[in-house]
């Protein structure tokens, strides 16, 4: 289905800036809604049903997966996240670009539903510096953050899978970029017809 929003897919290994990028983002494009993914773990600190995450339980989410509700979902460190197709197709069908920032199984899965998703990846520059930034970050223990690092090792293998790569080496910089590979979708001419539909009927261009 050709809807006149964007869909954007952000996807990194823990610690490399994805959640700090796509925050700064969402505060500087009106034009851009965040999704809200279900998830079966419990929430953390100050976190909001509905704002950060539905939170639901396991049987809860089976259902959803069984009404084939998600348009993907995948276990993450022991949880289960999964991002609802309708939540989706009402905001673009609107005309909103949505923001998806999901973790790689699900970003390779996305595409199989809709064709039209830009991916992006974000990298660290090194992996000293991810693991310093997990240290700096201090909320989880040394086996976590080697967990995490094992884990950034196998997902960075995927990068191929996407069509923009940023390295979060300087966050302003990689926020131009993040910026940057937005709004030159919307100026791609296959967007700009779904978006601009009555424009280009206006103009008698096919
Ligand atoms: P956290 O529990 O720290 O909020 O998130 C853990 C990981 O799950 C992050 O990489 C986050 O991006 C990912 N995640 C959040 N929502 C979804 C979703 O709907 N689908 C998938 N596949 N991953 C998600």
């Amino acid at each position: 289905m050709d809807y006149p929003g964007n869909l954007f897919v952000v996807a990194a290994p823990s610690g490399a800036g994805k959640s700090s990028l796509c925050k700064a983002l969402l505060e500087l494009d009106s034009r851009l809604q965040p999704s809200v993914s279900h998830t079966t773990r419990p929430p953390r600190g100050q976190e909001k049903h509905g704002r950060e995450y539905f939170f639901v339980s396991q049987s809860e989410f089976d259902a959803m997966v069984a009404a084939d509700a998600f348009v993907e979902w995948a276990h993450v460190h022991a949880n289960r996240y999964g991002t609802s197709k309708k939540a989706i197709e009402d905001r673009m069908a609107m005309g909103a670009d949505v923001i998806l920032e999901i973790d790689f199984q699900g970003a390779v899965q996305i595409k199989n539903v809709f064709a039209n998703a830009i991916c992006i990846f974000i990298l660290p520059p090194s992996w000293e510096e991810l693991r310093s930034r997990l240290e700096r970050r201090g909320e989880d223990s040394p086996e976590i953050i080697d967990m995490r690092m094992k884990n950034a090792q196998l997902e960075v293998a995927q990068v191929a899978e996407f069509d923009f790569v940023i390295i979060n080496e300087l966050f302003d910089r990689a926020l131009f970029d993040l910026k940057t590979i937005v709004h030159s979708q919307r100026l791609k001419i296959s967007a700009q017809r779904r978006a601009r539909a009555e424009t280009f009927k206006a103009l008698n261009i096919l």
